[in-house]
Protein backbone atom coordinates (compact mmCIF):
# COMPACT_ATOMS: atom_id res chain seq x y z
CA UNK A 1 0.00 0.00 0.00
CA UNK A 2 2.61 2.68 0.87
CA UNK A 3 4.85 1.46 -1.93
CA UNK A 4 1.37 2.22 -4.40
CA UNK A 5 1.41 5.75 -3.02
CA UNK A 6 4.81 6.70 -3.25
CA UNK A 7 4.45 5.69 -6.95
CA UNK A 8 1.93 8.38 -7.24
CA UNK A 9 4.38 11.26 -6.20
CA UNK A 10 5.77 12.72 -3.47
CA UNK A 11 3.87 15.20 -1.94
CA UNK A 12 5.49 18.54 -0.50
CA UNK A 13 3.70 20.63 2.55
CA UNK A 14 4.95 23.61 3.41
CA UNK A 15 1.86 24.06 6.77
CA UNK A 16 1.47 22.63 9.63
CA UNK A 17 -1.61 22.10 9.63
CA UNK A 18 -1.48 20.19 6.29
CA UNK A 19 0.98 18.43 7.97
CA UNK A 20 -0.76 17.20 10.97
CA UNK A 21 -3.97 16.20 8.60
CA UNK A 22 -2.06 13.45 6.45
CA UNK A 23 -0.34 12.13 9.87
CA UNK A 24 -4.21 12.11 11.03
CA UNK A 25 -4.99 10.32 7.77
CA UNK A 26 -2.02 7.51 8.15
CA UNK A 27 -2.28 7.23 11.89
CA UNK A 28 -6.35 6.17 10.93
CA UNK A 29 -4.89 3.92 7.91
CA UNK A 30 -2.62 2.41 10.66
CA UNK A 31 0.40 3.52 8.48
CA UNK A 32 3.95 4.14 10.50
CA UNK A 33 5.43 6.85 9.83
CA UNK A 34 8.88 7.64 9.78
CA UNK A 35 10.84 10.96 9.85
CA UNK A 36 14.08 12.20 8.94
CA UNK A 37 14.59 15.79 10.28
CA UNK A 38 17.71 17.24 8.19
CA UNK A 39 18.13 21.32 7.35
CA UNK A 40 18.52 20.32 3.89
CA UNK A 41 21.37 20.54 0.94
CA UNK A 42 20.99 16.97 0.95
CA UNK A 43 23.95 14.40 0.70
CA UNK A 44 24.26 10.83 1.19
CA UNK A 45 24.62 10.76 4.53
CA UNK A 46 20.74 11.77 4.72
CA UNK A 47 19.28 9.87 1.94
CA UNK A 48 20.80 6.99 4.21
CA UNK A 49 18.53 7.77 6.82
CA UNK A 50 15.94 7.87 4.45
CA UNK A 51 16.06 4.31 2.44
CA UNK A 52 16.46 3.14 6.42
CA UNK A 53 13.03 4.71 7.01
CA UNK A 54 11.61 3.39 4.18
CA UNK A 55 12.56 -0.29 5.42
CA UNK A 56 10.83 0.14 8.47
CA UNK A 57 7.70 2.72 7.67
CA UNK A 58 4.64 2.71 5.30
CA UNK A 59 5.39 6.28 5.07
CA UNK A 60 8.66 8.62 4.88
CA UNK A 61 8.32 12.16 5.65
CA UNK A 62 11.33 14.11 5.34
CA UNK A 63 12.01 17.53 6.76
CA UNK A 64 13.69 20.84 5.40
CA UNK A 65 14.17 23.62 7.78
CA UNK A 66 17.07 25.33 9.08
CA UNK A 67 16.47 26.43 12.44
CA UNK A 68 17.42 29.77 13.22
CA UNK A 69 16.92 28.95 16.86
CA UNK A 70 19.73 26.64 16.79
CA UNK A 71 22.30 28.79 15.00
CA UNK A 72 23.90 31.45 17.52
CA UNK A 73 24.05 35.14 16.67
CA UNK A 74 28.14 35.02 14.97
CA UNK A 75 27.26 31.76 13.22
CA UNK A 76 26.43 30.63 9.51
CA UNK A 77 22.51 30.62 9.35
CA UNK A 78 22.31 33.40 6.76
CA UNK A 79 25.31 31.65 4.79
CA UNK A 80 24.15 27.86 5.27
CA UNK A 81 23.47 25.98 1.97
CA UNK A 82 19.84 26.47 0.71
CA UNK A 83 18.26 24.69 -2.71
CA UNK A 84 15.03 23.29 -2.30
CA UNK A 85 14.31 22.40 -5.72
CA UNK A 86 18.21 20.24 -5.90
CA UNK A 87 16.47 18.68 -2.36
CA UNK A 88 13.40 18.32 -3.60
CA UNK A 89 14.45 16.18 -6.71
CA UNK A 90 16.90 14.36 -4.42
CA UNK A 91 13.95 13.40 -2.15
CA UNK A 92 12.01 12.34 -4.58
CA UNK A 93 14.23 9.91 -6.11
CA UNK A 94 15.52 8.64 -3.22
CA UNK A 95 11.50 7.73 -2.32
CA UNK A 96 10.67 9.88 0.34
CA UNK A 97 6.69 10.30 0.10
CA UNK A 98 5.90 13.83 2.07
CA UNK A 99 8.24 16.59 1.87
CA UNK A 100 7.80 18.97 4.38
CA UNK A 101 9.22 22.36 4.04
CA UNK A 102 7.68 24.74 6.75
CA UNK A 103 7.08 28.05 5.57
CA UNK A 104 8.02 30.83 7.79
CA UNK A 105 5.86 30.93 11.30
CA UNK A 106 4.92 27.25 10.44
CA UNK A 107 7.10 25.55 13.08
CA UNK A 108 7.94 28.25 15.05
CA UNK A 109 4.56 29.99 15.65
CA UNK A 110 4.66 34.09 15.42
CA UNK A 111 4.92 34.84 19.10
CA UNK A 112 6.48 31.44 20.30
CA UNK A 113 7.97 31.36 23.68
CA UNK A 114 8.54 27.66 24.50
CA UNK A 115 11.71 26.55 24.82
CA UNK A 116 12.96 22.56 25.61
CA UNK A 117 16.62 22.02 27.59
CA UNK A 118 17.68 18.93 27.78
CA UNK A 119 20.13 20.33 30.80
CA UNK A 120 23.86 19.18 31.55
CA UNK A 121 24.13 16.96 28.28
CA UNK A 122 23.24 20.00 25.87
CA UNK A 123 26.14 22.44 27.71
CA UNK A 124 29.13 19.43 26.96
CA UNK A 125 31.12 19.29 23.91
CA UNK A 126 29.86 21.05 20.68
CA UNK A 127 27.53 22.74 23.26
CA UNK A 128 30.54 24.39 25.12
CA UNK A 129 31.51 25.87 21.76
CA UNK A 130 27.94 26.64 20.31
CA UNK A 131 25.70 28.06 23.68
CA UNK A 132 21.84 27.99 23.36
CA UNK A 133 22.79 25.40 19.97
CA UNK A 134 20.69 22.11 21.82
CA UNK A 135 17.88 24.32 22.88
CA UNK A 136 17.04 25.10 19.37
CA UNK A 137 17.42 21.79 18.56
CA UNK A 138 15.69 19.82 21.32
CA UNK A 139 12.76 22.56 20.86
CA UNK A 140 12.77 22.47 17.15
CA UNK A 141 12.41 18.20 17.35
CA UNK A 142 10.02 18.61 19.85
CA UNK A 143 7.78 20.68 17.33
CA UNK A 144 8.40 18.86 14.30
CA UNK A 145 7.65 15.29 16.12
CA UNK A 146 4.39 17.10 17.45
CA UNK A 147 3.26 17.77 13.64
CA UNK A 148 4.43 14.50 12.37
CA UNK A 149 3.70 12.34 15.09
CA UNK A 150 5.77 9.72 13.49
CA UNK A 151 6.51 6.18 14.84
CA UNK A 152 10.12 6.59 14.40
CA UNK A 153 12.76 9.18 13.51
CA UNK A 154 15.69 8.52 12.15
CA UNK A 155 19.05 10.31 13.27
CA UNK A 156 22.83 10.20 12.22
CA UNK A 157 25.33 9.06 14.16
CA UNK A 158 27.71 11.97 12.77
CA UNK A 159 25.87 14.06 15.40
CA UNK A 160 26.30 11.88 18.16
CA UNK A 161 25.87 14.71 20.97
CA UNK A 162 22.16 15.78 19.25
CA UNK A 163 21.09 11.68 18.80
CA UNK A 164 22.12 11.48 22.77
CA UNK A 165 20.10 14.00 23.44
CA UNK A 166 17.01 14.12 21.58
CA UNK A 167 16.75 10.02 22.88
CA UNK A 168 17.15 11.81 26.53
CA UNK A 169 14.21 14.34 25.62
CA UNK A 170 12.19 11.72 24.00
CA UNK A 171 12.30 9.44 27.40
CA UNK A 172 11.83 12.22 29.84
CA UNK A 173 8.52 13.97 27.68
CA UNK A 174 6.89 10.34 27.37
CA UNK A 175 7.13 10.70 23.49
CA UNK A 176 5.72 7.60 22.10
CA UNK A 177 8.35 7.69 19.20
CA UNK A 178 11.23 5.57 18.60
CA UNK A 179 14.41 7.19 18.00
CA UNK A 180 16.55 5.11 15.55
CA UNK A 181 20.53 5.91 15.07
CA UNK A 182 22.14 5.49 11.48
CA UNK A 183 25.81 5.31 11.02
CA UNK A 184 27.92 8.15 9.49
CA UNK A 185 28.53 8.01 5.87
CA UNK A 186 31.95 8.56 4.54
CA UNK A 187 33.87 9.66 1.62
CA UNK A 188 36.16 7.47 0.47
CA UNK A 189 38.98 9.08 2.45
CA UNK A 190 36.85 8.73 5.80
CA UNK A 191 35.57 12.58 5.80
CA UNK A 192 32.05 12.22 7.11
CA UNK A 193 29.95 13.77 4.49
CA UNK A 194 28.23 17.12 5.90
CA UNK A 195 26.31 19.89 4.23
CA UNK A 196 29.60 22.18 5.58
CA UNK A 197 31.91 20.04 3.38
CA UNK A 198 30.64 22.66 0.95
CA UNK A 199 32.71 25.80 2.67
CA UNK A 200 35.76 24.01 2.32
CA UNK A 201 38.51 25.29 0.20
CA UNK A 202 40.51 22.27 -2.14
CA UNK A 203 43.11 22.12 0.46
CA UNK A 204 41.31 22.38 3.56
CA UNK A 205 39.43 19.46 2.16
CA UNK A 206 42.58 17.48 1.70
CA UNK A 207 43.25 17.62 5.15
CA UNK A 208 40.11 17.34 6.87
CA UNK A 209 39.81 13.49 6.13
CA UNK A 210 42.94 13.81 9.26
CA UNK A 211 39.99 14.01 12.15
CA UNK A 212 38.48 10.27 11.48
CA UNK A 213 42.60 9.19 10.50
CA UNK A 214 43.16 10.33 14.18
CA UNK A 215 39.94 8.92 16.04
CA UNK A 216 40.72 5.77 14.08
CA UNK A 217 44.40 5.71 15.60
CA UNK A 218 42.92 5.93 18.56
CA UNK A 219 40.66 3.61 18.33
CA UNK A 220 43.59 1.06 17.39
CA UNK A 221 45.67 1.85 20.70
CA UNK A 222 42.31 1.82 22.89
CA UNK A 223 41.77 -2.15 20.87
CA UNK A 224 45.67 -2.61 21.83
CA UNK A 225 44.94 -2.61 25.48
CA UNK A 226 45.26 1.38 26.23
CA UNK A 227 42.72 2.38 28.70
CA UNK A 228 43.96 6.13 29.39
CA UNK A 229 41.15 8.58 28.22
CA UNK A 230 43.73 11.38 28.51
CA UNK A 231 46.13 9.19 26.66
CA UNK A 232 43.78 8.50 23.71
CA UNK A 233 42.20 11.99 23.63
CA UNK A 234 46.06 13.65 23.50
CA UNK A 235 47.10 10.94 20.34
CA UNK A 236 44.17 12.69 18.69
CA UNK A 237 45.30 16.06 19.75
CA UNK A 238 48.73 15.62 18.08
CA UNK A 239 47.45 13.11 14.97
CA UNK A 240 44.83 16.38 14.12
CA UNK A 241 48.25 18.90 14.69
CA UNK A 242 50.04 17.30 12.22
CA UNK A 243 47.49 19.38 9.51
CA UNK A 244 48.51 23.15 9.92
CA UNK A 245 45.48 23.86 8.32
CA UNK A 246 43.02 22.08 11.36
CA UNK A 247 42.35 24.11 14.35
CA UNK A 248 41.03 22.05 17.42
CA UNK A 249 38.08 23.30 19.00
CA UNK A 250 37.64 20.03 21.02
CA UNK A 251 38.57 16.14 21.58
CA UNK A 252 36.72 14.48 24.72
CA UNK A 253 36.43 11.18 25.54
CA UNK A 254 32.75 10.69 27.23
CA UNK A 255 30.31 8.26 28.48
CA UNK A 256 28.81 7.39 25.89
CA UNK A 257 24.70 7.73 26.90
CA UNK A 258 25.61 10.61 29.78
CA UNK A 259 27.96 12.34 27.61
CA UNK A 260 30.17 13.20 30.94
CA UNK A 261 33.75 13.26 30.66
CA UNK A 262 35.28 9.48 31.45
CA UNK A 263 38.83 9.07 32.70
CA UNK A 264 39.62 5.47 31.45
CA UNK A 265 37.85 3.42 28.67
CA UNK A 266 35.48 1.14 30.40
CA UNK A 267 31.70 0.54 29.24
CA UNK A 268 30.76 2.91 25.94
CA UNK A 269 33.00 5.87 25.41
CA UNK A 270 32.48 8.33 22.58
CA UNK A 271 35.38 9.56 21.23
CA UNK A 272 34.39 12.91 19.38
CA UNK A 273 36.10 15.61 17.98
CA UNK A 274 35.41 19.17 16.48
CA UNK A 275 37.53 21.20 14.50
CA UNK A 276 37.85 23.97 12.34
CA UNK A 277 39.19 23.99 8.89
CA UNK A 278 39.05 27.89 7.49
CA UNK A 279 35.21 28.62 8.28
CA UNK A 280 34.32 25.01 8.27
CA UNK A 281 33.68 23.83 11.89
CA UNK A 282 33.37 19.60 11.40
CA UNK A 283 32.66 17.23 13.97
CA UNK A 284 33.36 13.06 13.91
CA UNK A 285 33.17 10.77 16.65
CA UNK A 286 33.66 7.00 17.18
CA UNK A 287 32.25 5.00 19.72
CA UNK A 288 35.03 2.87 21.97
P1 LIG B 1 21.48 18.13 9.15
O1 LIG B 1 20.82 18.42 7.85
O2 LIG B 1 22.93 18.42 9.17
O3 LIG B 1 20.74 18.73 10.31
O4 LIG B 1 21.38 16.57 9.37
C1 LIG B 1 20.13 15.91 9.33
C2 LIG B 1 20.31 14.48 9.78
O5 LIG B 1 21.21 13.80 8.91
C3 LIG B 1 20.89 14.37 11.19
O6 LIG B 1 20.26 13.32 11.88
C4 LIG B 1 22.33 14.05 10.90
O7 LIG B 1 22.96 13.35 11.95
C5 LIG B 1 22.21 13.19 9.68
N1 LIG B 1 23.49 13.17 8.96
C6 LIG B 1 24.24 14.24 8.58
N2 LIG B 1 25.40 13.84 8.01
C7 LIG B 1 25.38 12.49 8.03
C8 LIG B 1 26.29 11.47 7.60
N3 LIG B 1 27.46 11.77 7.03
N4 LIG B 1 25.94 10.19 7.80
C9 LIG B 1 24.75 9.86 8.37
N5 LIG B 1 23.86 10.77 8.81
C10 LIG B 1 24.16 12.06 8.63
Amino acid sequence: MARADACEGMQVVTAAGRMKELSRAAHAAERRIGLVPTMGALHRGHLSLVSRSRSECDLTVMSVYVNPLQFGPAEDFGAYPRDTARDSDLARAAGVDILFVPEEGEVHVPGHLTRVEVERMGDVLCGRTRPGHFRGVATVVAKLLAIVRPAAAYFGQKDAQQLRLIRRMVRDLHEEVEIVACPTVREDDGLALSSRNAYLTTEERRCAPVLYRALQEAARRARAGETDASRLTALVRETIETEPLARIDYVEAVDDETLQPVTSIRGRVLLAVAAWFGRARLIDNLLL
